[in-house]
């Protein structure tokens, strides 16, 4: 019997579309070698949905996300300057994103930090300190912290003008992240490194009394534990020693761009958001508008990202490979779009659409053999 899917398609703004439109290609093709359908259902979401039907989640959108098995998302949001043009509650993180989170869930995000030693020149770093390229997974709490905690503006006694932004999160929120981030050390080698900024945000004390209680639970795994400014230092001086790391919103936020920053581009940067129920997979990073509608996004993010999908919400695993290797085989050819390509660097760049060809040409045969 055929595995039937629905895919709400969110393309977002900026690059959304460009690097959408060669992400959705994986799933003809997908379709076309195995026993599986794929219903993709677009919807508005983002400062476009905004302009056009004065939401930027509209509930006809809600609804189609309600009614899929799995959400694909392009990045959202607008430069600094046109974002000034919608009012603050529907820019887009704060109208679509946060309420796309809390919708569903979608408490881990995980963020591969992946270059393999082929792809290692692509990173700024020295090939000393990364002789076997980069291989981290990022967990991120995505759903508490300063993100989701309580605002207030106001104006004191004395006319001075404050703003309160609450960081909060309950055990049960630390817990079922934390316990994602032991499930993913003991599936990789063993070790978690839990990110903290114990020695000032009290935020951090209680986190870390959790994490000891949920390390009870998996006393194979060895943990190691980093104050999140050491380990912004750490991801650039000797990546190598992270496997995988698991950290509060914010941190995770911040170090996972940081982590753009040492593969080369965040347009190597997809994810997935996971929540019991379900998930969605986006990209990592925003909508690019400096570069958007020149055709030369890495549509990466977005494809790996659709990857992620196929492992993680419909388990096939070999076809989310399958990806991975098309993908990397078209840098192994030494291809590259134009954030990856220096001149005189000896790669060829390629437009968003000619990396998409080139991926999809290699998946197809891929999954013929
Ligand atoms: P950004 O992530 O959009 O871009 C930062 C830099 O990375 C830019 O130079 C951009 O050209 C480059 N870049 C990003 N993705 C790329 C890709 N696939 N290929 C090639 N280059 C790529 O960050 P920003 O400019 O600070 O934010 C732009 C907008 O995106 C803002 O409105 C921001 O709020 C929003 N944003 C959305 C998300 C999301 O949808 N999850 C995440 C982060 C930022």
């Amino acid at each position: 019997m055929t595995n039937a899917y629905k895919i709400a398609i969110l393309e977002g703004d900026g690059i959304g579309p460009e690097i959408m439109a060669q992400a959705v290609r994986v799933f003809d093709v997908l379709q076309a070698h195995r026993d599986v359908s794929f219903e993709l259902l677009p919807a508005p979401f983002g400062a476009g949905a905004y302009f056009e039907h004065g939401k930027s989640f509209p509930d006809a959108t809600k609804a189609v996300c309600d009614d899929s098995d799995a959400i694909l998302k392009g990045p959202v949001g607008l430069s600094f300057e046109e974002s000034q043009k919608i009012p603050v509650e529907e820019q887009a993180e704060r109208g679509a994103i946060l309420p796309l989170r809390a919708r569903y869930n979608t408490f881990a995000n995980f963020r591969p930090i992946f270059l393999p030693a082929s792809m290692a020149h692509f990173s700024p770093l020295k090939r000393t300190v990364i002789p076997d390229g980069i291989d981290i997974m990022l967990i991120r709490e995505l759903v508490g912290g300063l993100y989701f905690g309580e605002k207030k503006r106001g104006v004191d006694a004395t006319g001075n003008r404050y703003v309160h932004e609450v960081l909060a999160y309950d055990e049960v929120q630390v817990r079922q992240v934390l316990k994602v981030g032991f499930e993913q050390a003991a599936a990789r080698k063993g070790v978690l490194h839990n990110i903290h900024k114990s020695n000032v945000l009290m935020s951090s004390v209680f986190w870390n009394e959790i994490l000891a209680e949920v390390h009870a639970d998996y006393p194979d795994i060895k943990v190691e534990n980093l104050l999140v400014d050491a380990a912004a230092t750490a991801l650039v001086l000797n990546p190598g020693q992270f496997d995988v790391m698991v950290m509060e919103n914010m941190f995770g936020d911040i170090l996972s761009d940081e982590a753009g920053g040492i593969l080369g581009s965040l347009g190597l940067m997809p994810s997935a958001c996971i929540g019991p129920e379900k998930s969605y997979y986006e990209p990592s990073h925003g909508s690019a508008p400096d570069i958007a509608g020149k055709g030369i996004a890495n549509p990466y993010s977005m494809i790996g990202s659709v990857a992620m999908m196929l492992e993680m919400s419909f388990n096939m695993k070999a076809e989310a490979d399958a990806v991975w290797q098309a993908m990397q085989g078209v840098f192994g050819d030494g291809l590259s779009t134009a954030d990856l390509s220096e001149p005189a660097s000896g790669v060829t760049m390629v437009s968003t659409v000619e990396f998409g060809d080139q991926v999809i040409a290699k998946l197809s045969t891929l999954l013929d053999a």
